[in-house]
């Protein structure tokens, strides 16, 4: 992967959101490569693809790219609200690369993929609507909070500068790959127990651990009055799927902490 930007296709154009939208197209179209195969290249879909900005040539697979020149926060804009909730219950979200560039040197600073199995509702906010005044007024869009994704999910190619290996990055791929297999209507909780268990940050631990953030899992899933219960069968679906090992009643180990 090449973090040197093709500036020279800029020069045909006077916005700076028209050049950034050239060279970081360019220098997607020459270095993306596909983490689900063993694809070296992606190809670039027709500008009026909805939603879709790649496609892998081998295994199909679709990719949306979001750019910015500035670091990556944890909040990413994305489109419509109701499109990316529909598109999460009929599991149609792509997979997501969010680019930081450097705009004065022109080169990459950090590249994440986010598998697309790995998006729970929970990982989507409602934006404020358009004000009256607006050409789409009343218009909600979303955020996609990257903080709700599952820390594991959140797979860097490029890290403040440096490449990973294209071989890392489709084995922390393939890793993931269990959760596609879940229902889209199931995996939203898989994903939001796998989050915060990973973010205990503990090699083992209790189901009394998971239940510290039952509040959380109330107001995410309001009107459940089992969320206990669901803990502990989301727990069982990460041992089946092969993310957890039981090590005695209430207790768990971390399956891939090495
Ligand atoms: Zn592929």
């Amino acid at each position: 992967m090449n973090l040197v930007m093709p500036a020279e296709a800029a020069a045909d154009y006077k916005s700076p959101a028209q050049k950034a939208r050239v060279v970081t197209e360019g220098w997607a179209s020459r270095n993306l490569y596909c983490p689900c195969c063993d694809s070296t290249s992606l190809n670039a879909t027709p500008h009026n693809t909805e939603a879709i900005d790649f496609r892998c040539p081998d295994c199909a697979s679709p990719f949306q790219l979001k750019s910015q020149n500035s670091a990556i926060g944890n909040r990413i804009v994305d489109a419509a609200y109701d499109t990316m909730m529909r598109a999460i219950r009929e599991d149609r979200t792509p997979n997501l690369f969010v680019l930081h560039y450097d705009r004065a040197a022109w080169r990459v600073r950090d590249l994440l993929l986010v598998p697309r199995f790995a998006f729970s509702a929970s990982a989507v906010e409602k934006r404020k609507p358009l004000a009256p005044t607006a050409r789409r007024a009343g218009w909600v869009g979303c955020n996609i909070v990257l903080e709700h994704i599952p820390p594991d999910a959140r797979i860097p190619l490029v890290e403040d500068g440096v490449a990973a290996s294209p071989r890392e990055v489709r084995e922390s791929f393939r890793r993931l790959r269990p959760l596609q297999e879940l229902r889209a209507e199931e995996r939203g909780w898989t994903l939001d127990v796998w989050r915060v268990v990973q973010g205990l940050g503990k090699r083992e631990f209790t189901n009394d651990d998971v239940y510290g953030f039952v509040p959380e899992f109330e107001r995410l899933y309001p009107g459940n009055r089992h969320i206990r219960d669901k803990i502990r069968q989301q727990l069982q679906v990460l041992r089946d799927r092969g993310f957890l090992t039981p090590v005695e009643r209430g207790v768990w180990a971390m399956k891939r902490g090495d």
